[in-house]
């Protein structure tokens, strides 16, 4: 198992370690639980899916880097397929905090690039802040999505955000995690940017139309790949590369393992990724990074 979940284990349950540790150990575990994992361990251990997302919060927020805050913070996103992906929260030196990724943000961004449809719910270790709140309401299940808080009854988002504006009072009817493909295409670019292109064809981007998408290559060989998720208030968007930095980090991987980059974004836009994701992955180590156009 990963190192960074030995802390949080030890405190489980026996009965759920003893269940749960075959899981951990698989060398392919990536930070998510199968609908099939769910239902065997909820059975061997006397949970439901809500309870054993609790349980399993420790085990998230262990995932957290948080080099400026020091503050870890975890969260469990079910899937509609019975899924539950880990999310944590993640920052990054050197840049403004608007980088930050939130624990909330790195749950949903989880499920979606792992081709999950929508969420029926979000378990978190402490209330949600209004960012949050916020980016949970661009999602397609946001009417129904309920909120899991420790000592708290579960409650649907609109009862932490009432009166709340959001994609529909701008008439955009596509909504986050809403499967999409854009059809853009590139020519003449090599297997890197190609996956990029096809995070960029499943970005959302209704505001600004800047369909974006990141792949990162590590030195094990292995290719992550983030999608832009914008937002109708636009501060709580969440870019492409965060989203592939999250996907890397909750599969195990140091995110200063980047080795290759890519990058595909319109030529003629009002926003662009490019400044900022250089930065970003410079600090971290990686300086080999494309930039690709779409029309
Ligand atoms: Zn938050």
């Amino acid at each position: 198992m990963h190192p960074r979940y030995h802390a949080p284990f030890a405190q489980l349950s026996d009965t759920l370690q003893h269940a749960l540790l075959p899981i951990l150990e698989r060398p392919d575990f990536v930070g998510m639980l199968l609908a099939d994992d769910v239902t065997t361990l909820c059975t061997q251990c006397d949970l439901t899916p809500e309870t054993l997302a609790y349980a399993l919060l420790p085990l998230a927020a262990a995932c957290a880097i948080a080099p400026i805050s020091h503050f870890q913070v975890g969260a469990v996103a079910q899937g509609e397929s019975g899924n539950l992906y880990f999310g944590a929260n993640m920052e990054f030196t050197a840049v403004p905090l608007q980088q930050t990724l939130h624990a909330e943000q790195s749950a949903i961004a989880h499920a979606w690039l792992r081709q999950e449809r929508g969420l029926t719910s979000i378990t978190v270790n402490y209330t949600p802040c209004g960012h949050c709140r916020q980016f949970m309401n661009e999602l397609n299940r946001a009417n129904t999505l309920h909120i899991h808080l420790p000592g708290r009854e579960p409650a649907q988002l609109h009862h932490y955000l009432p009166d709340a504006f959001g994609p529909q009072d701008l008439n955009i009817t596509t909504l986050l995690m809403d499967p999409v493909n854009h059809g853009r295409t590139l020519l003449d670019a090599d297997l890197l940017a190609q996956t990029a292109l096809d995070a960029a064809n499943r970005s959302h981007a209704p505001y600004s139309n800047a369909l974006s998408g990141v792949a990162l290559e590590t030195e094990r060989g292995t290719v992550y790949t983030g999608r832009y998720a914008e937002n109708a208030a636009f501060n709580p968007s969440l870019p492409p590369l965060q989203v592939a930095l999250n996907l890397m980090n909750l599969a195990g991987e140091d995110i200063h393992s980047v080795r290759r980059a890519a990058l595909v974004e319109p030529r003629n836009t009002t926003i662009s990724q490019w400044v900022m994701l250089q930065i970003i992955l410079a600090e971290a180590g990686c300086t080999d990074v494309q930039q690709h156009f779409i029309d």
